[in-house]
């Protein structure tokens, strides 16, 4: 028999929820194509308009906006191949915003982040007035078609951007603005008209539902060609016949985030809870972005002088599943460019840990984390 083992590491990926899987296993009993116009496909097409419906609502946007890709990094690379001549984004995005911005062709801006890890309307007219110079109409024009880049909120630390003050600023230069908000639906309460952006992208598995669907927004008809060419589906904005049972999967996940987002002081009363204990069992812990608007359900905790790696693998070896920094795209340990984005110290940047929580999270979780916790640091105590 295996031991249980306690799963804080949501912020990677979250538990598949079981009305998901029963929503998928049904959806594979479908043998109609969406695009079919005889009964079975009309069945299959159901089943994708219903996901799109609560998808839609997850996030505030019409169902019509929802274009459903294999995950946000597809969504994200969509948006970013979208013939942009200049991109601006911080350190603090995504590999998938980063790497894809880097392949795009067009002039990549970097917009300073501040020491909260955040980034706010000052850091983008900063990051304008830096790179173009000369008045503000020569100016706007010089960036041609433009893009701005801002997540909803940061997968390792949970810090939250104000991003419809961005978006104002971006828009009063005439600039599109993409958000990723792969880390907060269901966290927070998304809403895609209030945040005032064009572009938005989500991902399925972070909210229980399964690995490798997800959305991209795309509001109000805001002009975005296709990355991927074929058939029409997704109303031409992404071919490819549609992954009815994850799409199935997600809809239903995404059905249970938006109505436990009533619940969700829940999840900071655990995560207080947790950051308590720390705090009181090594004193000289950080908690990074603690003094930031943040997810109720990230903790980005560094005890200098304990790397990392060695807490991750403690801590596993314990039984208890966290991340160091962004690991969820590697599985290894690298350089955070969103801690050296803060400024935060090398030896303070090495030893964050990640631990996030979601929906099946309970008390019994936190104190088998804490337990393990004091375990690995009373034991390093003891070797110093
Ligand atoms: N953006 C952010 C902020 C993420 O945390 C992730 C997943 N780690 C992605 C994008 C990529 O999402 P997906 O796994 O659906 O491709």
């Amino acid at each position: 028999m295996t031991a249980a083992r306690t799963y804080l590491d949501y912020n990677a990926t979250a538990p598949l929820r079981i009305q998901a899987r029963a929503a998928m296993l049904a959806a594979l009993d479908l043998v109609g194509n969406p695009s079919s116009v005889h009964a079975d496909g009309r069945a299959a097409r159901a089943v994708v308009e219903k996901a799109r419906t609560a998808v839609a609502a997850l996030v505030g946007a019409r169902a019509a906006d929802i274009v459903f890709t294999s995950g946000a990094t597809e969504a994200n690379a969509t948006v970013l191949a979208g013939g942009w001549d200049t991109i601006f984004l911080s350190d603090l995005e995504h590999d998938s915003v980063r790497e894809a911005a880097k392949r795009s062709g067009a002039r990549v801006v970097k917009i300073t982040a501040t020491q909260h890890g955040t980034v706010t309307a000052d850091q983008l007219t900063g990051a304008l007035d830096a790179a173009g110079g000369g008045a503000f109409g020569m100016r706007d024009s010089a960036f041609g078609k433009a893009l701005v880049c801002l997540q909803y909120a940061n997968n390792e630390t949970g810090v939250v951007h104000l991003v419809s003050d961005v978006a104002a600023v971006a828009h009063a230069h005439g600039m599109r603005v993409h958000c990723d908000a792969v880390q907060a639906p269901g966290r927070v309460a998304v809403d895609v008209a209030a945040l005032g952006v064009d572009y938005l992208t989500v991902s399925a598995h972070k909210l229980g539902g399964p690995k490798g669907v997800g959305a991209l927004v795309i509001v109000d008809g805001a002009p975005l060609p296709s990355l991927i060419a074929g058939g029409g589906q997704e109303r031409g904005r992404r071919a490819g016949t549609e992954n009815v049972a994850a799409i199935a999967g997600f809809g239903a996940a995404a059905a249970l985030a938006h109505d436990a987002l009533a619940g969700i002081d829940h999840l900071r009363t655990l995560r207080d809870a947790l950051e308590r204990g720390v705090v009181d069992a090594t004193p000289e812990a950080i908690i990074v972005g603690r003094d930031a608007l943040r997810l109720v359900n990230t903790s980005c905790i560094a005890l200098p002088g304990l790397a990392a790696e060695t807490a991750v693998i403690r801590l596993d070896l314990s039984g208890v599943s966290v991340s160091a920094g962004a690991a969820c795209s590697s599985g290894k340990v690298g350089h955070s460019t969103t801690l050296a984005a803060m400024g935060l110290a090398p030896e303070i940047a090495r030893a964050a840990i990640r631990v996030s929580i979601g929906h099946a999270t309970t008390h019994d979780d936190i104190a088998a984390f804490l337990a393990a916790w004091k375990h690995l640091t009373s034991a390093l105590a003891r070797a110093a």
